[in-house]
């Protein structure tokens, strides 16, 4: 059937037709918030981060008062990042059970029905700021494997219900699963940065969690821009070492690999929109170039092309200021 039996624009003559046909939908359950916990500040201190216009790093106080605001406000997750006092060549304070992560995810378990994600990885607790244990400026990867499981052994143990390691090491999902059951934490899921690119787009990030290597960069183990195939090779290891969800990280230009990962695996997947694609929505949009509305817009994007969850900087936009794309 074609014109002018069929007209495309019947489909779209009215807000009430175009919202009843709306395809993709974007759930507050949808988002995770990322929260920065700086263990250096006291009471409800917060700094501001500059490359990250309204976004800030908490001490413990302030980051379960932020997140008891936004679970009121209809948020269901939050991810953590710790920013501990004490660096060391082994990242000892990231494994530490009075650490910053770990004390603020017993506060959040008590306080909160939050679903608590952490992220496991070395940089930010590393003097180096290398995601590993590091010998001759190399990142040795087996070595590092049971330090990562000691930083996901010690969330679970504060009571995290998903420990996502970012560090890329290969074997890492397989040595986490192990450790977690046989220390009989079979109900702690993984969610693993499957896909995880070295990304121009994490500058900001790096900035706010002060974890930029003294030395090097990360391409020996994070995945090249220019590679799809990979990814998916990626994604199969981790799912066969037992991620329970995986993660496409950045999103916005890594639409296609999230939706190739969705296609090809069918398990549930996350995609991090990351602090440099958050920036730079805000920098248009306090130029007058864009509006809020591009902020949901990229969000539908990144659900249309197959995320179940996005983690976002955007969370507590989207659900305190109401900020929707109207069809
Ligand atoms: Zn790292």
């Amino acid at each position: 059937m074609k014109f002018p039996t069929t007209r495309m624009r019947r489909l779209r003559k009215s807000f009430q037709v175009r919202k009843i046909l709306q395809e993709t939908k974007l759930n507050p359950e949808d988002l995770i918030y990322p929260l920065y916990i700086k263990e250096e500040l006291k009471d409800r201190q917060k700094e501001h981060i500059d490359t990250m216009p309204g976004q800030y790093r908490y001490s413990l106080e302030g980051a379960v008062g932020e997140a008891k605001r936004l679970e009121e406000a209809g948020l269901s997750s939050v991810i953590l990042f710790g920013m501990p006092e004490h660096k060391d060549e082994t990242g000892s304070s990231a494994y530490d059970n009075e650490g910053i992560v770990q004390n603020t995810i017993r506060r959040l378990k008590d306080e909160t029905e939050l679903v608590v994600v952490t992220d496991v990885c070395m940089c930010q607790y590393t003097s180096h700021g290398h995601c590993g244990i590091i010998k001759d400026d190399i990142i040795l990867n087996d070595e590092s494997l049971n330090y990562l499981s000691k930083i996901a052994l010690s969330h679970a143990e504060a009571g995290a219900d998903i420990v996502a390691p970012s560090d890329m090491m290969d074997g890492r999902v397989d040595a986490i699963r192990k450790t977690l059951d046989e220390n009989g934490f079979f109900n702690t899921l993984i969610m693993s940065y499957a896909a995880k690119y070295a990304s121009s787009f994490y500058a900001p990030f790096r900035d706010a969690v002060c974890s930029a290597p003294s030395f090097g960069d990360r391409k020996t183990h994070q995945m090249s821009p220019y590679n799809i195939n990979e990814a998916i090779r990626e994604v199969d290891l981790d799912i066969k070492e037992g991620a329970d969800i995986i993660m496409v990280k950045p999103a916005l230009p890594y639409l296609d690999i999230i939706k190739e990962v969705k296609r090809e695996f069918k398990i549930p997947t996350a995609a991090y929109q990351v602090s440099g694609e958050y920036s730079m929505l805000m920098a248009g949009i306090e130029a007058g170039y864009l509006t809020d509305e591009s902020i949901y817009e990229s969000l539908i994007s990144i659900k249309r092309a197959g995320a179940d969850l996005i983690i976002t900087y955007f969370a507590p936009k989207i659900l305190k200021e109401d900020v929707e794309y109207k069809c």
